[in-house]
């Protein structure tokens, strides 16, 4: 039996050593199913860019809770807006008009194309939330008895029924039918594919609602949207008065050098979802909308947490410090040293590297398809070397640092990533 007092005090005891620095990843196993494939690190604390394992060493964090912690760890706005907020109000039903919610959706809408906003917990949830929009506007608006929502293969939109329906990608389908129906996917960045795609449908008397797309595919690796191809998206839209959907839950809020994802892409969506970074670590999820497709209505969707006063208070600090720190201007600034780095390792090792991509802080590394390596080598080996990454799929290793991170520690990653490229070759 566990000590509660004990383990509330320190939860490394859980696992069942004397000494308060030694993990034991089986008894962690043994207690919390096995959903994830883990690496064999437990981190026990962060601050800025950096965070601390059990055993008291460094890392330099380029995941940052995959695209999540915007402010890195600790950063004084974070502690200031959390405390403040929990020692205000922290939680409130929905049955009550919250300040801090209509106070970020006012910015949000204020520096948006879109006009209203819903309030979830996840990524997952902002793109269901955008998906029961979508039906709801085919059905009410269209006249659509079963709309039909067109999505693009390698693509992610979360791990839901209805999400995982979405994504693209058959091995988070797996074992996992019946799958929610009415999902017709396209490859992404084809106009080509998506026309006579649209065309079959209405032949077939079935007739598309929406097409939801990420402006730049994040775990299908790293793969950003081109501008050719979004603004013949958004033509064909208005032609046959589909909404477009973009899925900004890992791209959205200063990731990419700007505010939103689509700014990169010259065009308007007309429903945006977000969630990773919005929070800066705290779980938020939005689906941001335009009046004109707003179709819902009292009754139609709801969620406990969503938008209470705790992670509304906090997103607005993160938006605020997004502001006052010019993190955008920091995110191109340091992607673009980021990515000079990287090209000049595909240079180094051509054998190895196909190519860099990515916009602003989010970034790949393209492994050549016939590689002697996969990406999780080069992760696996960045790890010893104090470095955290994730790959995007098999063959890219992605960069997605918190939007703090400083000249000096993008040389430290490219320095141990090198360190890390030379060991497994
Ligand atoms: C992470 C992610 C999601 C899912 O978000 P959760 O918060 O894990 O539910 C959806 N779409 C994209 C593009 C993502 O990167």
């Amino acid at each position: 039996m566990v000590n509660l007092k004990q383990l509330v005090k320190n939860p490394l005891k859980a696992f069942g050593s004397k000494s308060s620095k030694d993990f034991k990843p089986e008894v962690f196993d043994r207690h919390v199913m096995t959903t994830y494939g883990r690496f064999p690190l437990a981190l026990t604390r962060g601050a800025g860019c950096r965070v601390w394992d059990d055993q008291d060493k460094e890392y330099l964090d380029f995941v940052a809770g995959i695209a999540t912690c915007t402010l890195g760890h600790a950063h004084p706005a974070m502690v200031e807006a959390v405390t403040q907020q929990i020692q205000t109000l922290h939680h409130v039903s929905n049955l009550y008009y919250i300040p801090e919610q209509g106070a970020l959706a006012q910015w949000l809408t204020e520096h948006s194309c879109t006009d209203r906003v819903f309030f979830c917990n996840s990524g997952a949830e902002a793109n269901e939330a955008a998906i029961k929009l979508a039906r709801k506007y085919g059905h009410t608006k269209l006249g659509i008895d079963e709309p039909v929502i067109i999505t693009a293969n390698a693509s992610f939109h979360g791990r839901t029924l209805a999400t995982i329906t979405a994504t693209g990608q058959p091995k988070y389908q797996k074992n996992f039918a019946p799958l929610v129906p009415g999902f017709h996917y396209v490859p992404f960045n084809d106009i080509e594919a998506l026309e006579r795609e649209i065309l079959a449908l209405n032949a077939n008397a079935l007739r598309v609602a929406a097409i939801l797309l990420e402006a730049l595919q994040g775990e299908g690796g790293v793969n950003p949207g081109n501008v050719q191809y979004f603004k013949r998206v958004r033509e064909l839209c208005d032609q046959h008065k589909i909404l477009l959907i973009l899925d900004e839950v890992q791209v959205g809020v200063g990731r990419t050098g700007k505010l939103w994802g689509y700014e990169n892409l010259g065009i308007e969506p007309d429903v945006i979802t977000a969630a990773k970074g919005l929070g800066g670590g705290v779980p938020i999820g939005a689906m941001l909308c335009k009046s004109s497709c707003d179709v819902l209505q009292p009754g139609d969707h709801a969620s406990t947490y969503g938008g209470n006063p705790f992670v509304c208070g906090v997103a607005l600090r993160v938006c605020q410090t997004l502001e006052s720190e010019n993190l955008m201007a920091n995110a191109n600034a340091r992607g673009q040293q980021l990515r000079q780095g990287l090209l000049k390792l595909v240079n180094a090792y051509p054998h190895l590297f196909e190519q860099v991509r990515g916009w602003g802080l989010i970034n790949g590394l393209v492994l050549q398809p016939d590689a002697p390596l996969k990406a999780l080598d080069i992760v696996k080996s960045a790890t010893v070397q104090g470095l955290l990454l994730v790959p995007a799929g098999p063959h890219v290793v992605r960069f997605v640092p918190p939007l703090i991170v400083s000249e000096s520690e993008v040389n430290e990653a490219l320095e141990k990533l090198t360190t890390a490229i030379q060991n497994v070759t």
